[in-house]
């Protein structure tokens, strides 16, 4: 089953669901259908076209956190492929996680502290943090929103997400 992008009644993206779970939602009219597959979905009760892209009516105050597991491919795409510490774009893979606070000394593999680094940067880097390295971080790593989702997901229907999907 397919993953649904539901927008929040503003057009922001505030979540991920199945298929089964934007069905509910838009039988119970707590959400509009903004955007679908070709294939329909049959039951004895309902056809309806698979949802892609739903809209909740009602604004949700609290938008629910997506959880996105720290991954290799999410971070360099996060980091645009760039070392975050001297700018070089070199191949892929050629590029490594750094963590900002070395795991030796107690940095955790969170969005916060890893960023894409050459392999000259990190090694220079060593066991050390960026500042007795000397080198400085170009950016503050962040846990990415919904950019992430687009990138890290591997279903089709991705392309119609991206619409709704600016990065930020
Ligand atoms: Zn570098």
């Amino acid at each position: 089953m397919g993953e649904v992008l539901v927008l929040n009644a503003t057009y922001e993206p505030v979540s991920v669901v199945s298929v089964r779970r934007a069905v509910v939602l838009l039988l119970k009219e707590k959400a509009e259908l903004i955007e679908a597959a070709e294939a329909m979905l049959r039951s004895e009760n309902f056809s309806l076209p698979v949802p892609l892209v739903i809209r909740l009516v009602y604004f949700v105050k609290i938008p629910p956190r997506i959880i996105l597991p720290v991954t290799r491919r999410g971070v360099l795409s996060r980091d645009h492929y760039t070392c975050q510490y001297c700018g070089a774009m070199p191949l892929r893979k050629d590029l490594t996680v750094d963590h900002v606070i070395p795991r030796s000394r107690g940095g955790k593999t969170t969005w916060e502290n890893v960023v894409a680094a050459c392999d000259r940067c990190n090694g220079r880097k060593g066991n050390r943090t960026p500042a007795e390295a000397n080198l400085k971080l170009l950016s503050q790593p962040q846990r990415p929103r919904y950019l992430a989702i687009a990138t890290l997901s591997s279903v089709e229907t991705k392309q119609v997400w991206q619409k709704y999907i600016l990065g930020d």
